[in-house]
């Protein structure tokens, strides 16, 4: 039976042309964050369909930013949003290494080996290189740790900026990091972040407790307390509104007087139970009533109003409190402790820092101008989520390329034990692998064949796993003596999310849709014209 009548409407591609179709869309977005990898790479400047700009040398944040409509290019921006949620690094890379692969496929394609036999030989070679990373990978110190930040920083702000941002983040993860039912969790989620545009870069700092920009109720609070109980009410402390449409017809002035009376007897009352449950904070979601103020200020009792949800959540963390719908609720388990709340004023806006037993730190993004906070913030989540992975799961391998050459390597001696037309497969892989150091040597302004030859024959010649290219010296180094260093994670995570997504587009044969044909940069379809694959 023919599908004709149903596809009428449809662009048909199938078989070999589909594969080379989605190919070239992979390597068109390969092509857009090629130029940033590295410390040597360059920035993006973006602009959105309403003007606003942004400079980024971060991979993940072009693809998002990008307005791109090719499915395949979805699927690889997807394979990269999961590595920037999951390991919050890594993401050009993942980008780059699913369009080497899939390129190095087609050059198989061509030569007739069959796509399912490229996409079962990329399996062996993911659980292979997933289990020699364990090998290959070492135990993170303090200092370590400190290193993979800045790694993960370099390229992006400036080298002070790098140290002041990751020493920031290393800190901010040792005050954050708890154990859990016997495990170590470290959650970037509880550090606040704090913007500031107007001082310079350079005061940008963590403090320890939680900072919001909020001034209390009231003068007469006090302005620090030591050593309280608070209360976090998600509502307020308010004269009540009628919740349904009713006209009041007062009558006489006492009857209005009286209605007022025992309103604020109520209001009187609920300060009487935060006397009671001994309380000297409270922070409310909603507002306070200004008759309240005084009152509060007398009983001794500090108050903030209109603090949002997250920020109350986030208290709650930190003092062991619990949120209650009103004080009315309130119950003595409800009540959080607090080691220190303080008032203090920066610039133009009062802050309240409030120092608790669970820790909790506040990252204060500072930066002259919007664009400049946004990406010190930006730059901040960067070392932050790294430092945290790294205290849950502190395995490092070294970078600069050093990990994928020693892992092709062994992946080619690998490749010679499979008896099958797998064995292309897996050597394609490996030569995919290369594509990191190739292309930080081709943004480093250095000759990418050259530079690949030379770490793959002092590692060889040396049996030292640990060679890469240092493009701050443009020198082959032993990148572990020279600080350059990764999470195992985010290595394993790009690795094994970027075959996820190689494999699934090999899987595609048949391509229904009703879309104009992509553009993709000549040099590219030049390539993919059946030449032979870049094989040094
Ligand atoms: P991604 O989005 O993939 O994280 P980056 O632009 O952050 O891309 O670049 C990360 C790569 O840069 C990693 O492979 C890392 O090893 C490498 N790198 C970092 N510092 C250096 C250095 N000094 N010399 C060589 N490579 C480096
Ligand atoms: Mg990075």
């Amino acid at each position: 039976m023919s599908d004709a009548p149903i596809l009428e409407a449809t662009d048909r591609t199938t078989g070999r042309d589909a594969l080379r179709k989605n190919i070239q869309a992979a390597m068109a977005l390969s092509g857009a964050v090629r130029s940033t990898l590295g410390p040597k790479g360059l920035d993006k400047l973006l602009v959105d369909d309403e003007g606003r700009s942004m400079v980024t040398n971060d991979g993940i944040t072009v693809l998002e930013s990008a307005k791109v409509e090719h499915p395949i290019a979805h699927m690889l921006i997807a394979a990269s949003a999961t590595q920037d949620q999951t390991v919050r690094d890594g993401t050009t890379t993942t980008v780059l290494l699913a369009a080497e692969w899939l390129q190095n496929a087609w050059y198989l394609v061509v030569q007739g080996v069959h796509p399912a036999t490229i996409a079962r030989g990329y399996r062996m070679a993911e659980s292979y290189c997933k289990e020699h990373l364990e090998l290959l990978s070492f135990d993170a110190s303090r200092d370590d740790i400190q290193s993979a930040t800045m790694t993960a920083l370099a390229g992006k702000l400036h080298k002070n900026m790098q140290s002041t941002i990751s020493a920031c983040a290393v800190d901010a993860a040792d005050a954050i990091t708890m154990q859990s039912d016997g495990k170590i969790v470290a959650d970037p989620t509880r550090v606040k972040v704090i913007t500031r545009s107007g001082p310079a870069l350079e005061e940008s700092k963590l403090i320890t407790g939680l900072a919001l920009p909020k001034k209390r109720a009231h003068v007469e609070m006090p302005s620090s307390l030591s050593a309280g109980s608070i209360l976090l009410v998600d509502g307020g402390l308010e004269l009540r509104t009628l919740s349904t449409d009713v006209q009041l017809n007062v009558t006489s002035t006492s009857v209005l007087q009286s209605f007022r009376d025992s309103e604020q007897e109520r209001l009187l009352d609920q300060i009487k139970m935060l006397v009671d449950l001994g309380i000297s904070l409270v922070a409310c979601r909603e507002g306070i009533d200004d008759s309240m103020h005084a009152h509060l200020a007398e009983a001794g009792i500090k108050a903030f109003r209109r603090v949002a949800k997250s920020d109350l959540e986030l208290l709650a963390r930190g003092c062991g409190a619990r949120l209650v719908p009103s004080i009315h609720q309130a119950n003595p388990s409800d009540v959080g402790v607090f080691i220190s709340s303080q008032c203090e004023r920066w610039g133009d806006v009062d802050h309240w820092i409030l120092e608790t037993d669970e820790g909790g730190a506040t990252f204060v993004a500072s930066g002259s101008t919007d664009t400049v906070v946004g990406e010190v913030e930006r730059c901040f989540a960067d070392a932050l989520g790294v430092a945290c992975r790294l205290k849950e799961n502190p395995r490092l391998v070294t970078g600069g390329g050093a990990i994928y050459v020693a892992l092709a390597r062994r992946l080619r001696r690998f490749a010679e034990t499979v008896p099958g037309r797998e064995q292309l497969a897996i050597e394609a892989f490996a030569d995919g692998l290369e594509t990191i150091p190739r292309v930080l040597a081709e943004n480093a302004g250095m000759d990418p064949i050259d530079t690949l030859l030379q770490i793959v024959s002092i590692q060889t010649t040396d049996d030292d796993d640990s060679i890469g290219l240092n493009v701050l010296t443009r020198q082959p180094e032993n990148m572990r003596a020279s600080n350059v260093v990764e999470p195992s994670r985010v290595v394993e995570q790009a690795i094994s999310g970027a075959s996820e997504a190689t494999i699934a587009v090999l899987r595609i044969d048949d391509v229904l849709w009703a879309k104009q044909e992509i553009s993709v940069p000549g040099d590219v379809q030049a390539q993919l014209d059946g030449t032979a694959p870049d094989r040094r």
